[in-house]
């Protein structure tokens, strides 16, 4: 049976690596839920491919429709998960990897357990070995001014909070041992 995959954790923890490496294993059969949006995409970005870029007066007609499996704000545009969008990539067979942030993966989650649709779901969240080596990947990016390190350190740390909420805890010491693992999960089904 094809699968819903959440993969979540705190930012530096390294899922970006690793969903891009899920994605070039074809035995994986993996595709992405491409997410609603009413933010207004940006130059390098394609509409059906990154999101589905709309208004706010249809996005909100479509919550009135029950059309998303969760939704959220962030800084002032809204974003979503379109059941449709899910249920057509499921339906071809493929398993099914939601981008969202925690918030939204804790929706989902606890939706799916309501509707007694679990065994559909397969929850990851990723653990950095501890805080000072998450504070030392973020270092190493070197992208980050002194503030914005902080703030990431302080939301990881409450994002850490809600891992309980996921079936499986990786921890991401060695990437490549994490991938396998995740990769086996995903196998297994
Ligand atoms: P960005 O505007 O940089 O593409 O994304 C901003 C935030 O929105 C990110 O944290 C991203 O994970 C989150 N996001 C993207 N799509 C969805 C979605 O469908 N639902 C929710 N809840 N968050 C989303």
């Amino acid at each position: 049976m094809s699968k819903i995959i959440l993969i979540i954790g705190p930012s530096g923890v390294g899922k970006g690596t690793i969903e891009k490496e899920l994605f070039k294993d074809e035995n994986l059969n993996l595709s992405f839920s491409i997410s609603m949006t009413t933010r207004k995409k940006r130059d390098n970005e394609i509409d059906g491919v990154h999101y589905y870029f709309t208004d706010k007066k249809h996005f909100f007609d479509l919550i009135d429709q029950n059309a998303f499996l969760e939704y959220s704000n962030h800084f002032d545009n809204w974003y979503g998960t379109l059941v449709s969008e899910v249920e057509n990539k499921l339906n071809q067979n493929k398993n099914v990897l939601i981008e969202v942030e925690t918030n939204g993966a804790v929706n989902i989650i606890n939706r799916l357990k309501k509707e007694n649709k679990e065994d559909k779901l397969i929850s990851i969240f990723i653990v950095p070995p501890s805080l000072e080596e998450l504070e030392r990947r973020i270092r190493e990016r070197n992208s980050d001014s002194e503030e914005q390190i902080s703030k990431r350190l302080a939301r990881a740390k409450v994002e850490l909070e809600y891992k309980l909420y996921f079936k499986h805890i990786i921890k991401n010491d060695n990437i490549n041992i994490a991938i396998n693992e995740i990769k086996r999960l995903i196998e297994k089904g």
